[in-house]
């Protein structure tokens, strides 16, 4: 399940909104937005749409909110002021992400590497046994 999502960004005493697409949870795209733009005081999700076409779904969105598009950053097109109708739709159509276990699932590679440090810390517990008798051993 993919989702357009609306959130909130700070600056001082102004604020957009950012309307963008992911297929993943609106929440982990969060974290990753705080990361690359740590100009923003705040940033903080106000609400998501499920579709099943994000591209369009965006496309649609940004098209329908075109006049509140913000100046501010003409490369990113995803920022828009907000102005009541913005505001008025996304409180009448936008739901709170409740996350699925889906979200937390670990990729293949984080499973993998669980084991890697799980073996690694079985070896070192083995030769830690090992000189724990030798060291009795020698005590008698
Ligand atoms: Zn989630």
């Amino acid at each position: 399940m993919a989702f357009i999502y609306f959130l909130q960004a700070r600056n001082g005493r102004s604020l957009i909104i950012k309307i963008g697409r992911t297929g993943q949870c609106p929440y982990k795209r969060l974290r990753e937005l705080r990361k690359s733009h740590p100009s923003f005081d705040q940033m903080e999700m106000l609400a998501c749409i499920p579709t099943a076409q994000p591209v369009q779904a965006e496309r649609e969105h940004h098209k329908k909110f075109s006049a509140l598009r913000s100046p501010r950053n003409p490369k990113d097109r995803d920022w828009f002021r907000p102005g009541p109708d913005l505001c008025e739709y996304i409180q009448d159509w936008g739901q709170p992400h409740v996350c699925h276990p889906d979200c937390h699932r670990l990729s293949p590679r984080h499973v993998q590497r669980l084991e890697q440090i799980a073996q690694y810390e079985k070896k070192l517990r083995r030769q830690l046994d090992r000189k724990l008798t030798t060291y009795k051993k020698n005590l008698k």
